[in-house]
């Protein structure tokens, strides 16, 4: 089996040798062949799948049929990251057309966004604050659209953009074939599915539980001692490529200096960074030139960066799902990773809920050299409370900078 099998327009195949996919992936396999049929679609699919070539190949498919110069196909994605990401595949995969993608995202200037708009583009790849800004000055006219693809559509509505995707569906042709992507398919999904949707066909492949190529360790560990194990751990660990997890953006930051300090090369992303900062600590880590990065959740979703050897959560996601996500970082498209997960005995209830998704018991482990029996610090003696006035600050406050705020996250903070 390989991507001949889908009869895609000669044209794209110039764009397939570059990327060098051998074949395509179970979900590609399946979705690419209804996606071309015209039908309605929903995929889901856990992270690191290839659902990305799965819509853009039938999209640029079907643009190639068809006049240019006009925004024909709309990609909405939740974070700028993804829809950085998702511009720059279509790149690759359209090498050997005309067609051309704008990424529309804030945090960045809007000129080169417009411009791109009124010299015309058959693809946007959008996030939909920015698109609504652009569809309110007349910048982005949606009034041809064909394609509509929600990426990440779970993620999105996490992160409050629902009343957005609603405003945004205005401005888009009911006649239009839509597919709707999702790592995981909760009843908010399914009902969204019903609204935007005409009679779509489903594609799951898999159930919602991280790839098998990652195996996964839990490191019990009690709350003050975190700091110590991780850096214990990554002492033990062949660093190449780390990506560590912190519940809030400011003990990404913290953590993140913590590290430096112990020598390592290491920056950080999360919502207190600007678009500029954010660029530069995702290309630096891509390119090697971090061993390691702290990130809050914003980048746990869709991101694909190669080679990622070892997630660390060093703090506890808020939902099982969200462990997942984190997971998918690493071990993608069947290369092996490893997962290592910080848990306090607060934690107990979500490690349940995680092992049940998995349906397996994750192995614990101890440190052998490690002193577990460090006395708690006290705080109340010195003015160096730093970890609970942080914590108190961000309490209420999204943690990567979006309108993401659900009310378990605020309980856990609340702690
Ligand atoms: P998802 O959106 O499902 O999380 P992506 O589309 O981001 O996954 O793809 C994950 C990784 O797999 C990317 O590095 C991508 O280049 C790679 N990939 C996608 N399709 C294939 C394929 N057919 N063969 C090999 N690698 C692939
Ligand atoms: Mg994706």
């Amino acid at each position: 089996m390989d991507f001949n099998q889908f009869n895609l327009d000669s044209r794209l195949n110039a764009g397939i040798r570059s990327v060098r996919f051998q074949k395509p992936t179970p979900i590609q396999e399946a979705a690419i062949p209804l996606a071309l049929a015209g039908h309605d679609l929903i995929g889901t699919a856990q992270t690191g799948t290839g659902k990305t070539a799965a819509f853009v190949l039938p999209i640029l498919d079907k643009l190639l049929k068809g006049p240019g110069k006009r925004t024909r196909a709309l990609i909405i994605t939740p974070t700028r990251e993804l829809a950085a990401q998702i511009h720059q595949t279509i790149g690759i995969l359209s090498r050997g057309t005309n067609i051309r993608s704008v990424a529309v995202y804030g945090g960045v200037g809007a000129g080169p966004q417009i411009e791109a708009l009124h010299k015309g583009t058959e693809i946007v790849v959008a996030c939909p604050g920015r698109l609504l800004d652009h569809i309110g000055s007349r910048h982005a006219k949606l009034g041809e659209v064909e394609i509509l693809v929600l990426d990440e559509a779970d993620r999105m509505l996490d992160m409050g953009f629902l009343p957005d995707i609603k405003r945004i569906l205005k401005h888009v042709p009911a006649r239009r074939q839509t597919m709707l992507f999702s790592a995981t398919f909760p009843k908010e999904i399914e009902r969204l599915a019903q609204q935007t949707m005409n009679d779509p066909k489903r594609v799951a492949i898999g159930i919602s539980a991280p790839a098998e190529t990652v195996s996964h360790t839990l490191y019990p560990v009690p709350q003050h001692l975190k700091r110590g194990l991780l850096l214990k751990l990554l002492d033990q660990t062949r660093t190449d490529s780390v990506l560590i997890f912190t519940r809030t953006k400011h003990r990404a930051q913290r953590l993140a200096k913590q590290i430096a300090d112990g020598g390592y090369k290491v920056t950080s992303l999360h919502g207190n960074r600007t678009q500029g900062q954010r660029r530069q600590a995702m290309n630096g880590f891509k390119k090697g030139q971090y061993q390691i990065m702290v990130a809050t959740d914003i980048a746990s979703r869709g991101l694909d960066v190669d080679g990622i050897s070892h997630v660390i959560n060093y703090d506890m996601p808020g939902t099982a799902d969200d462990y997942i996500h984190r997971i998918g970082r690493t071990g993608r498209a069947e290369r092996s990773g490893e997962a290592f997960t910080l848990v306090t005995p607060e934690d107990k209830k979500l490690v349940q809920k995680i092992e049940d998704v998995m349906s397996a018991k994750l192995p614990r482990q101890t440190l052998p050299d490690f002193n577990y029996g460090s006395p708690k610090p006290d705080y109340s003696k010195q003015n160096g409370n730093a970890e609970a006035k942080v914590n108190g600050k961000a309490n209420g406050k999204s943690n990567n900078g979006t309108k993401r705020n659900p009310p378990h996250r605020s309980k856990r903070r609340a702690r």
